[in-house]
C-alpha cells in the first residue's frame, strides 16, 4: 500500500552537516520526497507536535531539544513508507540501532537520535498537517 510518513532531520542532524546523508538514504531507499522545508519550532510548536508524549517524563527535555535549532521536515510516499523509513532510522535509543541505519550512523544518545519517523497511519495524519498544506505536497512517480 502507497503511504505518506512525516520524517524529520532534527536539530542534532542539521547541526552535524548530515541533512544531506539522511535525505540521500530515503531516496536511495526509492521513496518519493513529496514535500520538503527548514523550520525552527519554538518550544510551543514542538509540545504541539509531540502531544501525544506529554506525560512522559523525557517530555521536557525532547521539546527543549527539537526547539534549540532547526529541523527539516519532509513528506516522504511510497509503498510501505512508514515501516520503511523506521527502519532505515534504526531504533529509538542508538546504542540498540542495528549497523547500517542513520542512529547508529549520526544519533549521540537517546534523546538527540537524529531523525523522526511517524510511527503509524494514524500519527502521520496528524503529523503530516502539522508542516504541511495540501498546496505544499506534490505527488508524482519516482522513475530513478
Ligand atoms: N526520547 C527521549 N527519551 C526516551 C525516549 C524518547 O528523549 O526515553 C525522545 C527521542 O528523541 C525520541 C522521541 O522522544 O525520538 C519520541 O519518542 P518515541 O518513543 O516516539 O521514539 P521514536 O518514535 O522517535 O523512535
Ligand atoms: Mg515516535
Amino acid at each position: 500500500m502507497v503511504e505518506r510518513t512525516l520524517v524529520m532531520v532534527k536539530p542534532d542532524a542539521v547541526g552535524g552537516g548530515h541533512v544531506g546523508d539522511v535525505i540521500g538514504r530515503f531516496e536511495a531507499a526509492g521513496l518519493a520526497i513529496r514535500a520538503l522545508k527548514m523550520v525552527w519550532l519554538d518550544r510551543r510548536e514542538a509540545e504541539e507536535f509531540y502531544q501525544v508524549h506529554r506525560e512522559r517524563p523525557f517530555f521536557a527535555g525532547l521539546t527543549q531539544f527539537m526547539s534549540s535549532g532547526p529541523i527539516v521536515a519532509m513528506v516522504l510516499e511510497g509503498p510501505g513508507a512508514i515501516a520503511k523509513v523506521r527502519q532505515l532510522m534504526g531504533a529509538t535509543d542508538p546504542a540498540k540501532a542495528e549497523p547500517g541505519t542513520i542512529r547508529k550512523a549520526f544519533a549521540a544518545n537517546i534523546e538527540q537520535n537524529a531523525v523522526h519517523g511517524s510511527d503509524s497511519p494514524e500519527s502521520a495524519a496528524y503529523e503530516i498537517p502539522y508542516f504541511f498544506g495540501a498546496l505544499e505536497q506534490h505527488a508524482y512517480r519516482r522513475t530513478g
